[in-house]
Formats: structure tokens, C-alpha cells, sequence
């Protein structure tokens, strides 16, 4: 039997950057992606693809990135089989909503997050838009009353 190289299973990824995005587990064992939150090693370029900008020593300066086996156990790969190291259609892996359907969930995907507070994987920048974004929701749909943290308060801390 030939070997695989490490070049033949790089090839399987298709840069798309799922399993670098951050998710919340769902009541029946998959992983909703959360929009706009993502390990602040990817970049996401111009033509829809991504790149991890650490790549050759992620496991260094990463130390949150997971091997393929840990990423695959973990459901970080996308469950609709776009992922070359996915083929079971048994897999229960990362799934997205539509952007109506997500806004339905956005409000409790927010507190969860914005309760543990910025987690080391994310970028200031995205922490940010992410605190904005429960600013204006908490401010159209009165979340406060509803037993949402005070997101301005925690706003004027981190600006
Ligand atoms: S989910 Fe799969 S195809 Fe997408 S970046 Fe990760 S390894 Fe590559
Ligand atoms: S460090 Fe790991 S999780 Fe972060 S972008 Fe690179 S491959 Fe993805």
C-alpha cells in the first residue's frame, strides 16, 4: 500500500475555514457556527477562501488549534460534507443557519459568549464587533429586560 503524504491530506482541505470558526454545541450533538467569530490566526481573503496566517507552527502560537483527529472528533468540520476529510453523511459536524433563522438564536449565542468574556482565540477586533452587535440588538429588542448582561457597560470597559 503507497503512503500518504502530508501533501495528499493538506490537498483534501479546501481553505474554506469552518473548522477554524468559532461554534456553540446544539441540543442534538452538532455545532452551530457562530457569524463573525473566528480564530484570529485566519484571514479571510478576498476571493470568498481562507488562510490560517500561522500555519507552519499553529500548534505553538495556537495552542487552542486541534490536530485533524481532534478537530474530527470534536465536530469542527462543516456537516453538509463539503470538508475533504469528511465522508460520512452520519457526521455530525458544524452547521449554518439561514440569516433569519440565526437571528432568531443570536440574542442567547451572544450572552453565552459575552458572559465568559473574550475567549484568547479572538481577535480584539472581532470581540468588538461582536459587543456592538449585542449593543444594537439589546437596544432594538429591549434584551436587557429579558435578563441579558448589560453589554454597554462591558462595551465601555474594553473601548
Ligand atoms: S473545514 Fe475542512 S475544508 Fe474547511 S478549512 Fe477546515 S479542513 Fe479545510
Ligand atoms: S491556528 Fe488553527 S484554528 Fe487558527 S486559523 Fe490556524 S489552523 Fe485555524
Amino acid at each position: 500500500m503507497n503512503a500518504v503524504s502530508i501533501q495528499d491530506l493538506e490537498a483534501l482541505c479546501k481553505q474554506c475555514g469552518t473548522c477554524c470558526q468559532a461554534s456553540i454545541p446544539t441540543e442534538d450533538g452538532r455545532q452551530l457556527v457562530v457569524k463573525g467569530l473566528k480564530c484570529k490566526y485566519l484571514l479571510e481573503k478576498s476571493d470568498g477562501s481562507t488562510e490560517c496566517t500561522t500555519y507552519a507552527t499553529r500548534f505553538q502560537t495556537a495552542p487552542w488549534c486541534m490536530s485533524l483527529v481532534k478537530a474530527f472528533e470534536n465536530q469542527a468540520f462543516p456537516a453538509d460534507g463539503t470538508c475533504g476529510y469528511v465522508s460520512s453523511p452520519e457526521y455530525k459536524g458544524k452547521i449554518s443557519l439561514s440569516d433569519s433563522d440565526y437571528e432568531q438564536l443570536e440574542p442567547r449565542i451572544l450572552k453565552s459568549f459575552i458572559e465568559n468574556g473574550q475567549p484568547v482565540w479572538c481577535s480584539d477586533q472581532d470581540w468588538l464587533s461582536l459587543l456592538r452587535r449585542a449593543e444594537t440588538i439589546s437596544l432594538s429588542k429591549s434584551l436587557n429586560e429579558n435578563g441579558l448582561v448589560d453589554v454597554t457597560t462591558l462595551f465601555d470597559k474594553k473601548a
